[in-house]
Order: C-alpha cells, then sequence, then structure tokens
C-alpha cells in the first residue's frame, strides 16, 4: 500500500468469557486489527459490578503492558484501536468511551462515520462538549437508560434514529452488545470460545485468539452476549446492503474473512481479472507491499510473468515517527519503501497496487524504480479511479485533492512517469470481491452514495460548530 492510501477506521473487539484473561484475549483483538487504527488504544473490563477503562494514545503494544493488563481483571471487555475519522487525535477522543450515573454505566467503541452527528449534537446539548459522534451515541444512550430501564432497551431506542455506517461493540458491567447499521458497511463478525463468545471488526481477530467463527452480525441487528448465551434483536430492517468493497480491496487484512470469502483470495483474483482487462509486455511481476502481494500473485498467475520481490517495506513505519528534514529527504531518505535494485536492474515491470489517491506516492515509486535500474514501469490498480470523498469512516482527502477526480488515466499516467497504467474496472473488482455490484458501497468510485449525506458532513463538523481546537 502507498503512504498516501486512504486511511484506515478502527478496530473493534468484545469478549465474554467469565474464567478467561479477558483484557488479555482482548489486548490480542487489537493487536491483530492494529492496521484498523494506530492512533489510540484502549480497553474496558467488567469483573460484574464495576468497569474499569483503561486507554491511552499510541499503538497497542505502546499503551498496554503486563502492568496494565494485570490490573484489569474481569469476565468480559472491550476494546478499540483508532484512527480518528471525526474529531482529532486527543486523549479524549480515544475509546471506549465511558459514562456512567453511578447506577448505569456503558463503555462504547465505534467504527464508521454517521453523517447526522450535528442533527444528533442538537439532542444532547447541555450534556456535556461532545467532540465525536461516538462520544454522542454513547450519551445517548446513556441518558436514555434509566428510563428504558437497561441500556439494552436504551440501544434499541437509540440506534433507529442514527444515520451513517456505524459498528458499536458496546458493554454494561455484565453484558457485551454489538450492533451494525442496516446497510452493514463495515465488517463485524462473532466468534465462539469454549467458554463465551467474542465479536471483532474481522475474522483475523477470532483466529488469534483461538475462537471460530460463528456469523456475522447482520445488518440492523443488536447482538447481546453475557450469561443467558446470544440473544439477537432487529432495530431496523436491512433493504439494501452496501458493504464496502474497500474493506476487499485494500483495508482487511488478507487472512480475514469479509462474507465468508478469504481477502486474500478476492484480492487473487482482482489481480488475475485486471491481467485480462490491462496486460503488459513485461518480465517481472512485483507489489506494493503488502496489500499489493495477494493482487500481484494472480496477475502473474494469468500473465505467465514471473512474480518476485521489488520493493522492501518497513512495517515498523507508524504514525509517530520522525520526519526526515529536507536535506534528508533532498538525499533519497527512503522512510516506508526501498527498491531492490539486484532484483529489478534491466527490467520491464509491472507494478501492483491497491490505490492511487493524490497521485504523489505513485509518482515517487515510479521515480525510485527508475533510479534502481527498471528498464520500464507499468502500473496496475486493483480498483477503478478514486474520484468521490467517503462519508462512512474511511479517511480521504478532500475531492479537489483526489488526482482522478479531473485527471483522465492518461494524464494520470502521464503524471506519475508511468510507462502504462491501468485500473481494474468497477465490474471486475464487484466480481472478485464476490458478490453483486448492488450489495455493495462503492462510492468512491462512481459517486454513488448508498446512505444519504447531509450537506456539512465532515470529519471536524463538531469542532467547527462548537470552535473548538482541532489540532
Ligand atoms: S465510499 Fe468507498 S471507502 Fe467509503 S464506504 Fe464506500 S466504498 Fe468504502
Amino acid at each position: 500500500m502507498g503512504a498516501e492510501s486512504p486511511k484506515e477506521e478502527c478496530g473493534l473487539f468484545g469478549v465474554w468469557a467469565p474464567g478467561d484473561e479477558v483484557a488479555r484475549l482482548t489486548y490480542f483483538g487489537l493487536f491483530a486489527q492494529q492496521h484498523r487504527g494506530q492512533e489510540s488504544a484502549g480497553i474496558a473490563v467488567s469483573d460484574g459490578t464495576n468497569i474499569l477503562v483503561y486507554k491511552d494514545l499510541g499503538l497497542v503494544s505502546q499503551v498496554f503492558n503486563e502492568a496494565t493488563l494485570t490490573t484489569l481483571h474481569g469476565d468480559l471487555a472491550v476494546g478499540h484501536t483508532r484512527y480518528s475519522t471525526t474529531g482529532s487525535t486527543t486523549w479524549d477522543n480515544a475509546q471506549p468511551v465511558f459514562k456512567t450515573d453511578g447506577v448505569h454505566s456503558i463503555a462504547l467503541g465505534h467504527n464508521g462515520n454517521l453523517v447526522n452527528t450535528s442533527e444528533l449534537a442538537e439532542r444532547v446539548r447541555g450534556a456535556g462538549l461532545a467532540t465525536t459522534d461516538s462520544d454522542i451515541v454513547t450519551t445517548m444512550i446513556a441518558d436514555r437508560t434509566p428510563e428504558a430501564g437497561s441500556i439494552e432497551a436504551a440501544a434499541m431506542d437509540v440506534l433507529p434514529e442514527l444515520r451513517g455506517a456505524f459498528c458499536f461493540v458496546f458493554m454494561d458491567e455484565r453484558s457485551v452488545f454489538a450492533a451494525r447499521d442496516s446497510h452493514g458497511v463495515r465488517p463485524l463478525s462473532i466468534g465462539r470460545l469454549p467458554n463465551g463468545f467474542v465479536v471483532a471488526s474481522e475474522t483475523c481477530a477470532l483466529d488469534i485468539v483461538g475462537a471460530t467463527l460463528v456469523r456475522d452480525v447482520e445488518p440492523g441487528e443488536l447482538v447481546r452476549i453475557d450469561d443467558r448465551g446470544l440473544h439477537a434483536q432487529r432495530f431496523a430492517e436491512s433493504p439494501k446492503r452496501s458493504l464496502c468493497v474497500f474493506e476487499v480491496v485494500y483495508l482487511a487484512r488478507p487472512d480475514s474473512r469479509l462474507r465468508e470469502r478469504s481477502v486474500h483470495e478476492a484480492r487473487r483474483e482482482m489481480g488475475r481479472i485486471l491481467a485480462r482487462e490491462h496486460p503488459a509486455d513485461a518480465d517481472l511481476v512485483i507489489a506494493v507491499p503488502t496489500t499489493g502481494h495477494s493482487a500481484a500473485q494472480g496477475f502473474s498467475e494469468v500473465s505467465g510473468i514471473p512474480y518476485g520481490d521489488g520493493l522492501y517495506k518497513n512495517t515498523y513505519v507508524g504514525r509517530t515517527f520522525i520526519q526526515p528534514s529536507q536535506s534528508l529527504r533532498d538525499r533519497g531518505v527512503k522512510l516506508k519503501l526501498n527498491p531492490l535494485p539486484d532484483s529489478i536492474r534491466g527490467k520491464r515491470l509491472v507494478v501492483v497496487d491497491d490505490s492511487i489517491v493524490r497521485g504523489t506516492t505513485t509518482k515517487q515509486i515510479v521515480q525510485a524504480l527508475r533510479e534502481a535500474g527498471a528498464a520500464e514501469v507499468h502500473i496496475r490498480i486493483t480498483c477503478p479511479p478514486i474520484q468521490w470523498p467517503c462519508f462512512y469512516g474511511i479517511d480521504m482527502p478532500t475531492r479537489q485533492e483526489l488526482i482522478a477526480a479531473d485527471l483522465t488515466v492518461d494524464q494520470i499516467r502521464s503524471y506519475v512517469s508511468a510507462d502504462s497504467l491501468g485500473y481494474l474496472s468497477l465490474d471486475g473488482m464487484v466480481a472478485a470481491a464476490g458478490d453483486g455490484k448492488e450489495t455493495f458501497c462503492r462510492a468512491c468510485f462512481d459517486g454513488e452514495y448508498p446512505i444519504e449525506i447531509p450537506e456539512g458532513a465532515g470529519k471536524y463538523v463538531l469542532e467547527d460548530q462548537l470552535k473548538l481546537p482541532t489540532g
């Protein structure tokens, strides 16, 4: 994936398993989903009476250590890794969000982005300054719990009022809950442990804790897990399913399953179709690591061109590294991707990548490969041109910054200085993703937003209204 690829949103994990080390299971569940958010991490745990929350800015392995995990005892837990799709990166915005009135408590993690945040904020004004849609939802559920009688009844009241993309994993002192919007834009799966259940954004997190996949949380469904077992009810009908197709293209881990289809296999198929749609006369197929690997294998399989490594990625470059100065940059310091000259010198390359957003990273990659001796560089992208922004939880630049919003494919090819450029077609992408076109959100490619976007919906909408600093 290029350094400029759209940012992942958030990773969720919840576990109800009395007798297990639930905080430690949550830690590993979050660790497996670190790619979904690197700005903050948090775990809430309950022993049946009290909820304890520990959260901070940083990677999962930076926030938690043996000492903190040892203090988090309990029978159930929820956890969250965050990339800020709404609100800015501050400790207060780290999740799970926790609210209590001394009688009822709730700890909630959110993946996605609501589009009627301003409208909802009006309803909780006076209940404190909320800077994220997650904070607003937690406040709404907490406010209604005393009258509704339970957090579950309050959630059934609040969830139908929300518009946009959301998966929530939340808890009170005794139960874990999981909810998914009626379009099912973001993934959420249920797994079974020998003595309980887990829920997670991606199935790779079920694997890492030894859980077996039971099923997805259905769009429009609220699931409760506690000593009465697993109980599901609908808070909304699901007239149209719209899983984010970009989860399949780029966001999810290749060892996860989306709608029971292996992400690795889907990407491999994208590569196969890409090779048929945009063949190239070349000597070597390489991937832009790491998302491009599966598709590059598929491209090689169909084209008969050998597949090999041509770029090394430093996977330890997180969000908080020290930026090189301009003079270091001028000397060609490459933090994230470095070519392997001995593998590519004199060769005509097919370079498979997941997306082009602004075009700057692709341009740098082409330049670096040429400097390392590549004879030709043919760029192949495993999705169509991204022309529209995302309002459902993926951080993309504004439309003006998207290179494909204004330029033709040939103009983009010229800008990135590639010998040729080929994008996978929309039909090819959804065919490889495994279901019909109508069952996916693909708005960033074709502008057809499955959930209506009100005027003014955006990342800093609340801070703009409240005039809070966004830094
Ligand atoms: S607009 Fe694009 S990135 Fe956003 S949910 Fe839809 S397909 Fe996914």
